[in-house]
């Protein structure tokens, strides 16, 4: 198997050099960062496809590999990554902006009391404000953001992250990608959080990151860490209706963007039939594979 890799890099460095050398004068591959990295990228999608196929085999895992700089997907196991599906809690940092653009990004901090107040931790997370309720996932606190939300004010958001718009049906929570009314591509979600980094200066932003940095230290995203010991990555997890057969009471799904503070790339994965927490464990996994 090794020696099948070292072959396939070799192809690829002659495939490189073939293409350097047809070119007209002018810069050479070396002294062109962007063919460069492009090389480089070629290099690192080949073997990370390889290393996924051959290591996380399971039909029950699917992925979404991208290049954070360009949004290309280098290696990916997604049927119809383009389709809309749910995608639970994935969707709470674009209804977090959504709320704060009606609210001059002035964020509630509110009081999770687990079962009671409507969240997946039955003994509740306590005081939350929006960067704990994003790193904990807090379905009470996102309860509270958008009770008086609707369809039409996730609007403006859906647009600038070019998210499908949720329908106008979905109301409360199902904003907040409780349900499954609200329901977009796997691979439009991914770029999102490409063009999420990319607004870091911008209002809110900034809070939704560091609850995603804080999500991989000590919140739903831990298990990343676990698997993977990069010091800072960011993380989303979440769980959703099951969209594909067979049938699962809940996929869990993760994005990982590491490393958190100049992301290379962005690993977004599902397990068939875990919670979200789970599938961040095989995110790790995957990522440790790849990386070194
Ligand atoms: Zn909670």
């Amino acid at each position: 198997m090794v020696a099948i890799r070292n072959i396939a890099l070799i192809l690829s460095l002659v495939v490189l050099s073939l293409s350097a050398s047809s070119r007209p004068a002018g810069p050479t591959v070396a002294e062109d960062p962007d063919s460069e990295r492009d090389g480089n990228s070629s290099l690192f999608a080949q073997s990370a496809a390889e290393a996924l196929a051959r290591d996380f085999p399971s039909r029950d895992i699917s992925f979404l590999l991208l290049d954070a700089h360009t949004g290309r997907v280098l290696a990916s196991r997604w049927d119809h990554p383009d389709a809309p599906i749910p995608m639970g809690s994935l969707l709470k940092p674009f209804t977090a902006l959504a709320y704060g653009e009606h609210h001059n990004y002035q964020y509630p901090s509110h009081t999770c009391r687990g079962t009671s107040t409507g969240c997946w931790l039955p003994r509740g997370h306590g005081d939350v404000d929006l960067i704990a309720a994003i790193a904990h996932s807090c379905n009470s606190y996102f309860r509270t953001l958008t009770e008086n939300l609707t369809a039409a004010d996730l609007s403006s958001t859906a647009d600038r992250f070019e998210l499908d718009r949720p329908g106008p049906e979905a109301i409360g929570p199902e904003l907040a990608g409780l349900g499954n009314r609200w329901r977009t591509s796997p691979l439009r979600l991914a770029r999102a959080y490409l063009e999420l980094f990319r607004q870091r200066q911008q209002p809110g932003v900034s809070q939704v990151l560091d609850g995603m940095a804080l999500s991989a230290r000590s919140g739903t995203g831990a298990q990343v860490h676990r698997a993977f010991p990069v010091p800072d990555v960011l993380v989303k997890t979440g769980t959703a209706m099951c969209a594909h057969s067979p049938h699962a009471p809940g996929d869990g799904f993760t994005v990982v963007l590491t490393p958190a503070d100049n992301p290379q790339i962005l690993l977004m994965v599902r397990v068939h039939g875990v919670p979200g927490a789970q599938a961040a464990r095989t995110a790790g996994e995957m990522l440790r594979r790849i990386e070194n």
